[in-house]
């Protein structure tokens, strides 16, 4: 192989795994930084309890299309061994695939690819800084203020390359601390908010699986259970915003977001039914409005780079070419 170089990576969501599996299957060190306590990013699955016992919802990206070449091997093989499935109620002209029995199965099965292959993930770990010499300095997510970059913490040694994979917004500070002007190229995207609210019932609500209304607050509205291999339980629901009524209402009290939320899934649903379960989040930078229009951004001079969907669109597979696209970058120049 070519001389083994060691790469950090900010960000275990798709784009950051898919970049890590590739450099580690190039035999470079590898070491993922998140801040979450578990990878994945905006693929996302939240297990909750509650008086109708044990309830599970995929409360971030809902469903992964698959349009070009390298995302869908990944599928069929999670297919083959049982962790991803195709979501009837929710295809439309494309197969809506599905991680089972929950959709970040599809990013612990790329991290347990890039680990078994010999990255290192670290999670909760907030990256604040990097230096001119790459080091960087991380520190519990806890103790991280979001937007800030913070003067404390633990500093590794040098990376021959930094990569950052994060939302635009999360990315451009850290790009600031560097002087690069990579920070600017953040500025080009534009992110859209979303509120998702997530509910149950002790009885199922009748009416159709997935509705997308045009009009409300609503966008999307999805019976969790009518997912393949779904636990059984409770009728539950996840409601998601539409970005234009996210944004205007981003500041808002969880609690009045969700009577909102709640009023129009009624409405819709033409149904009295009040929920026996509800809980919200707020997605402050949830999908791409304006992408950059380049597969990624990678500077072999600076040894810094940029994957995720901020680069091609905002979709599971545009993260994931992205990630895929800086690991072709970085090893042709290593
Ligand atoms: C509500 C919602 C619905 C969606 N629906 C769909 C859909 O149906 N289909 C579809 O294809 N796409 C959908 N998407 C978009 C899809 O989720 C994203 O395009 C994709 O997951 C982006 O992956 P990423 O790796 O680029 O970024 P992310 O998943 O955001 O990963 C970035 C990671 O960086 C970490 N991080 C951030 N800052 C730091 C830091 N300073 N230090 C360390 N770690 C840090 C975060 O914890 C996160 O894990 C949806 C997104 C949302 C939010």
């Amino acid at each position: 192989m070519q001389n083994k170089r060691s790469y950090a990576i900010i960000g275990a969501g798709v784009a950051g795994l898919a970049c890590g599996l590739h450099l580690a299957e190039a035999g470079h060190t590898v070491t993922l930084f998140d801040k979450g306590r578990r990878p994945g990013g905006r693929i996302a699955t939240r297990r909750a309890t509650g008086p109708l016992g044990p309830l599970v919802f995929n409360h971030g990206a809902q469903y992964a299309t698959s349009r070009g070449a390298n995302l869908l091997p990944f599928l069929k093989t999670l297919h083959e061994e049982g962790h991803a499935g195709a979501w009837p109620a929710a295809q439309r002209t494309e197969i809506a695939w599905v991680g089972m029995p929950g959709m970040s199965t599809l990013t612990q099965a790329l991290a347990d690819r890039a680990t078994t292959s010999g990255a290192t993930l670290l999670c909760d770990r907030h990256v604040s800084w990097r230096d001119d010499s790459g080091r960087l300095r991380h520190l519990p997510a806890s103790d991280a203020r979001p937007g800030q970059v913070t003067e404390t913490g633990d500093i590794t040694e040098p990376f021959d390359a930094v990569l950052l994979a994060l939302p635009a917004p999360q990315a451009a500070p850290l790009f600031a601390t560097t002087g690069h002007d990579f920070a600017d190229s953040m500025a080009r995207i534009v992110m859209a908010p979303c509120w998702a609210t997530m509910i149950a019932f002790e009885h199922p609500i009748p009416g159709p699986d997935i509705l997308r209304p045009d009009t409300g607050p609503l966008a999307f509205i999805a019976r969790e259970s009518s997912r393949p291999k779904s636990p059984h339980g409770p009728d539950r629901w996840m409601l998601h915003a539409s970005a234009g009524w996210s944004r205007t209402h981003l500041e808002e009290p969880a609690e009045q977001v969700q009577q909102t939320l709640i009023a129009s899934f009624q409405a819709t649903m033409a149904t009295t039914a009040i929920p026996n379960f509800v809980a919200s989040h707020r997605w402050r930078h949830a999908q791409v409005e304006q992408a950059l229009g380049l597969p990624c951004l990678w500077d072999p001079n600076a040894r810094l780079g940029y994957c995720g969907d901020g680069c091609m669109g905002p979709r599971i597979e545009a993260a994931f070419d992205s990630g895929a696209a800086l690991a072709q970058a970085v090893l042709a120049s290593a």
